[in-house]
């Protein structure tokens, strides 16, 4: 009873300790976030300016490149409907027109510009010797154009050249007669990594988390290295016109497998894509670093928490232990005469309240001042803790009250039990004591035995705590005169 109210001290001292440590920890996975998230935000803004920059280098590149594909068409009509040059005749023309076309364009600068008939031989162009025809049936824009059978301009995603194994791109555009037929187009082959080059020099550094895809949904291609840039897969999930911030899956992120449309934008003849790619992991590095002294704080304060807590419930564990020796008998460790004395009248009022029968047995142990005299004090102290122990353990319910009174005498009490019951446990305890042989000086074995007074209160109208407890010792001093090693009831 004196442990139960520090028990509800020590639950609040727990209690608080986790909710302090559940604040800690739960502002520390806040400040972390809204770190992250900062981070994520200045990374994306300089990633959207990249890409926008980009977009717009992109898409006057691809209106440059539009532009000589009209004029290199204007030129070889030349007034007439039908296209009936020879092949020399044509490659002039290009030339001309490559020459005319004096706008700073990559096209211009790295473009080869290509005329090709309907069957795919490729009648001129601009850069080296005419040897070659082109495979028709693997071009895609050939087919599409073809089969379209009107003037547009396409662009194919990045292919790998048959001629020179160099990574190209190609704008396209058809030729038609004045019936309508599709006679020819006109090719411009742009060596893509001359042109990524060159856009990557414009920008400034954090090119390498960027894409360019079409919005037919076909990549051009990818700036940066093929395994850290926005991978095919991740863009054929993105659909036009995407809005900036929708997270998407990055199957080739080396990070955490995610990043995020920072901007897009399109242009209205081609339709083409910039996004941009915020890394998670760079954005989780400098989360890291400037988290670090608010992990550390966090470190310090649980520890200060719990070594609080842990003080605390130390004081309470000293207390406890005072408290617990003040009312336990230090040789048996069994509740002592002060514990008693508080407890007794507890268990009769609850007994005189429910009107239920209560018992006392009174147990001395016999001759036991001849015992000390024969084997010593310290043996006899022995003796004490031994029958104190295997009365201890015949206790039946968590309600029976066993405590040492005095030198060697204890008293048992045991609610809710009649004489006959008392009878009953008295018995055992006779049986029990003088069944146990305890070990004394050099190994010599002894026995002891117990007298016990029983008294029994049937219903609860005893007013008197002392009355049952006198009833009893008189009871255990009738057992002595009796022959002692029995019981008697009062
Ligand atoms: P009886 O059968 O009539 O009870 O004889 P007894 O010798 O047990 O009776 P008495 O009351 O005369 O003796 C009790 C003795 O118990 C006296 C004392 O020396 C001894 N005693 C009391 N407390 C302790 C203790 O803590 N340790 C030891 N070793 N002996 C104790
Ligand atoms: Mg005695
Ligand atoms: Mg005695």
């Amino acid at each position: 009873m004196y442990s139960s109210q520090y028990q509800h001290i020590k639950f609040k001292i727990k209690l608080g300790f986790c909710f302090a440590i559940f604040v800690i920890l739960s502002a520390t996975a806040y400040q972390i976030y809204t770190i992250w998230r900062d981070n994520l935000r200045v990374e994306s803004l300089e990633i959207s300016h990249n890409v926008r920059i980009a977009n717009i280098l992109v898409e006057d590149a691809l209106i440059d490149g539009s532009k000589l594909l009209d004029i290199a068409k204007l030129d070889l009509r030349a007034g007439k409907t039908q296209i009936k040059l020879t092949n020399q005749e044509i490659g002039q023309s290009l030339g001309k027109t490559v020459e005319k076309f004096q706008v700073s364009s990559w096209f211009n600068v790295y473009g080869n510009l290509l005329f090709v008939d309907a069957d795919g031989n490729i009648l001129a162009n601009t850069d080296g010797p005419l040897k070659r025809k082109i495979n028709v049936a693997d071009r895609y824009y050939f087919q599409a154009l073809k089969e379209r059978g009107k003037e547009e301009i396409v662009i194919s995603p990045e292919v790998t050249a048959k001629s020179n194994g160099r990574k190209v791109f190609h704008l396209a555009s058809s030729i038609v007669n004045d019936k309508g037929e599709f006679i020819g187009l006109l090719v411009i082959q742009v060596n893509s990594k001359k042109f990524k080059d060159d856009l990557v020099t414009t920008l400034t550094d954090g090119y390498e988390t960027m894409g360019l895809y079409l919005a037919n949904g076909k990549p051009i291609f990818s700036l940066g290295d093929q395994d850290h840039g926005v991978s095919e897969a991740s863009i054929a999930g993105i659909k036009s016109r995407d809005i900036p911030g929708r997270t998407i899956l990055l199957p080739s992120n080396e990070a955490f497998g995610f990043g995020q449309i920072v901007a897009s934008s399109e242009n209205s003849k081609f339709g083409a894509y910039m996004i941009g790619e915020a890394t998670t992991r760079k954005v989780w590095t400098q989360t890291f670093s400037s988290g670090l002294k608010f992990l550390l704080l966090v470190f310090f304060s649980c520890l200060l928490v719990g070594y609080f807590a842990y003080q605390l419930l130390k004081s309470i564990a000293k207390i406890e232990a005072e408290n617990h020796l003040a009312i336990h008998d230090a040789l048996t460790h069994l509740p002592n005469r002060r514990y008693f004395d508080e407890m007794f009248p507890k268990i009769q009022g609850d007994c005189r309240r429910s009107r239920k029968p209560l018992s006392a047995l009174f147990i001395d142990i016999d001759k036991f001042k001849d015992f000390n005299d024969l084997h010593g004090h310290e043996c006899g102290d022995k003796v004490l803790r031994v029958v104190a122990n295997s009365i201890l353990r015949i206790r039946k319910r968590p309600l029976d009250f066993f405590c040492r009174y005095g030198g060697e005498e204890f008293i048992f009490v045991l609610p809710d039990t009649d004489q006959q019951g008392a009878m009953h446990y008295a018995q055992e305890i006779l049986e029990t004591v003088s069944a146990q042989e305890i070990e004394v000086n050099d190994g010599v074995m002894v026995h002891v035995t117990v007298s016990i007074g029983i008294a029994t209160d049937p219903d609860g109208s005893q007013n008197l705590s002392d009355d049952l407890i006198k009833k009893a010792d008189s009871a255990m001093y009738k057992a002595k005169q009796s022959g002692r090693n029995r019981y008697e009831c009062f």
